[in-house]
């Protein structure tokens, strides 16, 4: 007979590779399980894991996956290079460098039991991405962009009132508590599912005005698109709202607090949106099997992704080593960031700035 437990790990290979992985490089990291997820009476582990340099002054990066449980890609690209990350420290003195440098926060399956379910929402029906207690400026998309209605319709808030769900809560505490007092830092949070192209998006979601940070953001942008000029087209640097805005957004809600507590310092929370309508348009029968509108099903499609992705990570290693000598510092400098970044995103919109407050 065929253990639940058993049963509920050939759903989620990802969670099995996961352990293979923390097992490989054990040496490397820390392990934290701050919370299980129960689906039909197994604990399904929330892991938190720490690598490199965890000093106060170290600039951390953190690298976030599986928040939707049916984009699965978004946390295959993080063990993807979690993966080629603790095989090069064996031997690559460039690679151990880097983490003497950085503190490494990675979350790569926020959502074990709606990954399980092969659901977007949690087991309660509620997505970690609309959860947040942020509202939106405005209309927002209908449903889209989160609501109460109820947790049998896509894209549900939770109910009012009821904070953070356990998986949201736990992401929460483990990114506040390390970037807490740190001043600078970068996440990474990978998705799927949204349009054609590979999208970098940048706060807010809650607003289409200019985010304070958005200079700051322009300047990492200008790094990444120099540095790599052959791969200037692969990825689209923007701010969500240019796509849509959403109530309860977790970025959006764990950058105010970070500033509310930490007023000088720099956070960059990205969102990696995969353009998976790509894989369907290659591929149109992939319309009537749910997850395949999320996933790339080929093998050599899937391992193309997940080599494409490998720059970004490597990108994001050294340009949040770095932040303290490439972010804008003096008031001069930030104006001109600024306004390069306004010329760029908002050169045909209102100019009121979105502040944290
Ligand atoms: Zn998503």
């Amino acid at each position: 007979m065929i253990q639940p437990q058993q049963r509920l790990y050939d759903e989620l290979p990802e969670l099995t590779e996961l352990e293979r992985l923390i097992d490989e490089g054990k040496q490397y990291m820390s392990v934290r399980v701050p919370v299980h997820i129960e689906r039909q009476r197994v604990p399904l582990p929330f892991y938190v894991l720490e690598m490199g340099n965890t000093a106060p002054d170290t600039p951390v990066l953190i690298l976030v996956g599986g928040v939707h449980g049916v984009e699965r890609i978004g946390t295959q690209v993080i063990l993807a290079f979690l993966r080629t990350l603790i095989r090069r420290l064996h031997w690559d003195p460039l690679m151990q460098d880097a983490l003497n440098n950085l503190h490494l926060l990675i979350v790569p399956m926020v959502n074990p039991g709606g990954m399980a379910a092969n659901s977007r929402c949690n087991l309660r029906g509620v997505d970690l991405m609309r959860n947040a207690p942020v509202e939106a400026e405005g209309r927002t998309p209908w449903l889209v962009g989160g609501h109460r209605i109820s947790p049998l319709l896509p894209w549900y808030r939770g109910a009012a009132g009821a904070g953070l769900e356990p998986e949201s809560q736990a992401l929460s505490d483990a990114v506040l508590k390390t970037i807490a007092n740190k001043r600078f830092s970068i996440s990474l949070d990978c998705h799927s599912g949204f349009g054609t192209r590979d999208r970098l998006w940048f706060p807010y979601a809650r607003s289409t005005h200019p985010w304070e940070g958005i200079g700051t953001a322009h300047s990492m942008t200008e790094l990444f698109e120099n540095s790599f000029p052959q791969h200037r087209d692969m990825y689209l640097f923007e701010p969500q709202a240019h796509s849509y805005t959403t109530n309860g957004d977790l970025w959006d809600y764990l950058y105010d607090r970070y500033r509310s507590q930490q007023p000088q310092g720099q956070f960059i929370p990205v969102t990696l949106e995969m353009g998976s309508w790509l894989w369907v348009k290659k591929n149109p029968r992939h319309l009537f099997r749910y997850h395949k509108l999320f996933n790339p099903v080929l093998p050599h499609r899937q391992q193309r992704i997940l080599r494409r992705h490998l720059i970004l990570f490597e990108f994001l290693l050294s340009a949040t080593r770095t932040m303290p000598q490439w972010v804008p510092a003096s008031a001069a400098e930030q104006q001109v960031a600024m306004e390069s970044a306004l010329r760029r995103w908002y050169s045909d919109a209102p100019l009121k700035l979105t502040t944290s407050l």
